[in-house]
């Protein structure tokens, strides 16, 4: 059936008059995948309805957050409820400390946590106490991670950089940068020798513990030990950015699922149940440095929204019931082995890398571990299988440097749907 798209036209008309690009993120513009953007008028479950009708199934999720599906009940009720008693105080309240006590109880390696607005504001902010606390300036991340847009992480960021092929960025001045060592990502070697190197002047190593901004890359069987083991040796702080990962691949994240602990924990996304949040956290003896306890200082206006709070804790009271992880796992494993399939019938060379609910096609018959074997990837092949999903109902990331999410909501109806949409899709790609 042919789809209209009218509405949606004419707001991107108006939008690129006003905000650079159309949108206030570049990814969403769909650059990359060579269309423009649908605008949404509502959500539910698993589906999107565009101004013009139509309606799609989502493995987009909000780039994440909406594991339990857009406009749950029991968010949208906690966020009403909430509403209902103001929107910011700026002073402490109840639900502050209830999803403190709740993401605590969580995620194993944290025993304090810091409420900010954004994933950005974690790891900026992690990254400013790993820095306090040890007294030392370089930070180590890998090639292909993305940890936000603060100055000193967009090196070889992952994400909108990697999708719209910007090294770095203009506007960042490269005293802030000279501080920053990029590695490839699950090259333990190259981690030890930059150790060997200057050890003592290294204050923290960020990572993605499954990369999922250069599609999803999984750690190789004892990256993250070794990360842990170098950190202990030479006195630096590890940090999970668990943006994506946290509350995804287990109620306690990747550090749960792979039983490896961080020094601090990066949090965005989930937490906050589709509103701005993010959150960093880690052990006492670290996070008292921060201000007031502590002199590195970070604030935040809305920092502990209610709002927000309230959405988050909705969330991960979802989350905390019995079987929702055995649950994803085995959707995401489906729609795994349906794309698989699909893909082998069509003759079309994919990779498949998944780990829980989060994974990526990478259209690269080879195995993908790293940024280098990321970008061997065939990115037109890539477009033309989003726009002939697009076509068919199904809303895929609008690049190929990015995760599909599977969440509560996508039911078997939904998934096969998917499968059988990826079939027809795959055929066009073969055929071009
Ligand atoms: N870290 C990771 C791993 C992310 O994927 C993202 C966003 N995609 C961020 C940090 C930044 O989060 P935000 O967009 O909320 O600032």
């Amino acid at each position: 059936m042919e789809r209209k798209h009218t509405l949606s036209q004419e707001l991107f008309r108006r939008a690129e008059q006003v905000l650079p690009g159309g949108v206030n993120s570049p990814v969403r513009s769909g650059r990359s995948v060579g269309v423009t953007p649908f605008f949404v008028k509502s959500a539910a479950g698993c589906r999107l309805e565009d101004e013009d009708g139509n309606v799609y199934i989502d493995y987009v999720g909000s780039w994440g957050p909406l594991i339990a599906g857009h406009a749950h009940p029991e968010v949208v009720e906690a966020v009403r409820q909430a509403a209902t008693r103001g929107t910011s105080y700026g002073i402490p309240c109840r639900l502050e400390v209830e999803m403190a006590e709740k993401v605590v109880s969580m995620v194993p390696s944290m025993d304090m946590v810091r409420m900010v607005n954004s994933g950005t504001e974690a790891t900026m902010s992690a990254i400013r106490l790993a820095r306090g606390y040890t007294g030392r300036p370089k930070l180590i991340k890998f090639d292909g991670c993305y940890h936000g847009h603060s100055d000193c992480l967009l090196v070889k960021g992952g994400s909108g950089l990697l999708t719209l092929g910007i090294p770095g960025s203009p506007g960042v001045p490269d005293e802030i940068v000279s501080h920053t060592v990029s590695l490839p990502y699950n090259d333990l070697d190259a981690v030890e020798t930059a150790f060997r190197k200057m050890g003592d002047q290294i204050a923290c190593v960020i990572v993605e513990p499954v990369a999922g901004n250069m599609g999803t890359v999984p750690p190789a069987p004892g990256f993250l030990e070794g990360l842990r083991r170098l950190c202990d040796t030479h006195g630096a702080l590890l940090i999970f950015d668990e943006v994506i990962t946290g509350f995804r691949l287990a109620p306690g994240g990747a550090q749960q699922r792979f039983g490896v602990l961080p020094d601090l924990t990066c949090l965005g996304k989930i937490i906050g149940g589709g509103l701005p949040v993010g959150a960093y956290g880690g052990r006492r003896k670290i996070m008292e440095h921060i201000a007031p306890t502590g002199n590195v200082y970070q604030a935040g206006t809305l920092s502990g929204n209610p709002l927000a709070m309230a959405a988050g804790l909705a969330m991960l009271n979802i989350l905390s019931r019995p079987g929702v992880y055995e649950t994803l796992e085995e959707r995401a494993a489906y729609l795994e082995a349906g794309l698989a399939r699909a893909a082998e019938e069509a003759g079309v060379p994919v990779t498949l890398n998944r780990v829980g609910s989060m994974g990526c096609a990478f259209f690269n018959g080879e195995p993908v571990r790293d940024f280098q074997s990321a970008l061997q990837s065939n990115t037109e092949a890539y477009g033309i299988y989003f726009r002939e999903m697009l076509a068919r109902g199904v809303y895929l990331a609008p690049s190929q440097f990015e995760c599909f999410f599977v969440g509560l909501a996508h039911d078997r109806e939904a998934l096969d749907e998917t499968i059988a949409a990826a079939g027809e899709a795959l055929q066009v790609v073969k055929n071009a």
